[in-house]
């Protein structure tokens, strides 16, 4: 069995795919606006995101087709190999290690252009961008550092559990990710420091309003705090963040700038909702589940040393391991994991939705929704194919249906 060939045709499926859900994308501006949410864009800003969705679109595209082409001649060509000859780098930490690295930084300096086109480019033209070079620049390199920092850490604490325990590691690891992954949710509102400042609401009306709905539900909250999302990007968002005693409410400040006070609580609500359902938790059974999936697929790939003579090693070689993990077998089985999940994430935000606008909070839901979809350019009418399979949320038009359904039905009852 030639493992190479089996990887690339793998490959070679995924891209197609990915392709005709891009040719999609991209279609789906030619589809009819449905009739709930053709008030979000007037006729001058609807021509304006026209333009801002085929640019965003086609770079898309060239971005995608570049990383295939890279992805092809690297494993075609036994790239990873030759480089680790060449610099005559040897033994499992380093060979391992350094295959991440390699990677990591061809990608990062191929894809850079696009990253800069996206942010510098588009994005400043439609007046989203607020970012300046530097702190661009500056983004980019610590993006770089901390995801090699956590995939060469996993990557080297896997070395050590599978060399120490053989195949023992298996539940090992899979024990170690589930609280390195508790950890990461807990200790999230710290991490969002390395790139935002976070300041408390300050007090007023809409601080006890909010103070309000969360001691009516009893909910239990550390901070309600706002984030200098305006740094970077005009586009505004709320979110929950950590997990029991550091349990975080952020605003982002451009979503202060943007929106009523009406609108801001029932924003605030719908995230209330998440965390009286508690949402975070469910999220994170979905993803202890991937990890699952995602240790046992590795487990297969190291049991094999075979497999990576046909890429060029003398024996196998774990960060080459990863790689197959992620390129191949993760890029393949995530339409269908996404699949799952989507079903379960769409049916938390519908339930988050119910739970505003139970509180009364439905209509100024709707008209804060629409601020956020005008605010974003968010693509109203999306392919419903393109929907299910990549999008975690509802479509606007299906979530305001859903409120408004709510809403009548709390009339006559
Ligand atoms: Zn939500």
């Amino acid at each position: 069995m030639n493992y190479k060939y089996i990887a690339m045709a793998v490959i070679l499926i995924v891209f197609l795919f990915e392709t005709f859900m891009q040719y999609l994308e991209i279609k789906s501006a030619d589809r009819e606006i449905p009739e709930n949410v053709k008030d979000v864009y007037d006729k001058a800003s609807y021509a304006k995101w026209l333009a801002y969705h085929k640019e965003k679109t086609r770079l898309a595209f060239f971005r995608h087709i570049i990383t295939y082409v890279i992805t092809f001649v690297m494993i075609g060509l036994n790239i990873h190999a030759q480089l680790l000859d060449l610099f005559g780098i040897e033994g499992d930490y380093a060979a391992g290690n350094m295959v991440l690295i390699l990677d990591g930084l061809v990608f990062l300096t191929a894809l850079f252009a696009f990253e800069y086109v996206d942010t510098m480019g588009i994005e400043q033209k439609y007046g989203f961008n607020r970012t300046t070079k530097k702190t661009f620049l500056i983004d980019q390199l610590k993006n770089l550092i901390i995801n090699l920092v956590i995939t060469c850490g996993i990557l080297s604490l896997f070395i050590f559990v599978h060399r120490a325990l053989g195949n023992w590691f298996l539940p090992v690891f899979v024990g170690i990710m589930l609280v390195f992954l508790l950890v990461l949710v807990i200790i999230s509102p710290f991490m969002g420091r390395i790139f935002n400042k976070f300041t408390p609401l300050p007090d007023g009306e809409l601080r006890e309003r909010l103070c309000a709905l969360l001691s009516e539900n009893g909910c239990t909250v550390k901070e309600i705090k706002v984030m200098d999302a305006s740094k970077r990007s005009s586009k505004a968002n709320a979110y929950f963040s950590g997990l029991g005693k550091t349990k975080t409410i952020v605003l982002y400040d451009t979503l202060l700038e943007l929106m009523t006070d009406d609108e801001i609580v029932a924003v605030f609500a719908h995230e209330m909702g998440h965390n009286k359902h508690r949402d975070t938790l469910k999220l994170y059974g979905i993803n202890m589940l991937h990890i699952v999936i995602y240790v046992l697929i590795a487990w297969v790939l190291v049991s094999r040393p075979e497999i990576y003579a046909y890429f060029g090693f003398s024996g196998l070689n774990y960060g080459y391991a990863f790689l197959l993990l992620t390129s191949v077998c993760l890029a393949f089985l995530s339409p269908f994991l996404g699949l799952l999940s989507g079903v379960l994430i769409r049916r938390c935000e519908y339930a988050a939705d119910r739970f505003a606008a139970e509180n009364g909070y439905g209509e100024a839901l709707i008209s804060g929704l629409k601020v956020l979809s005008k605010d974003s350019f968010v693509c109203l009418s999306p392919h419903p194919l393109v929907v299910k399979l990549t999008y975690d949320h509802p479509t606007m038009s299906q979530r305001i249906e859903a409120i408004e359904a709510c809403m009548s039905q709390r009339k006559h009852s």
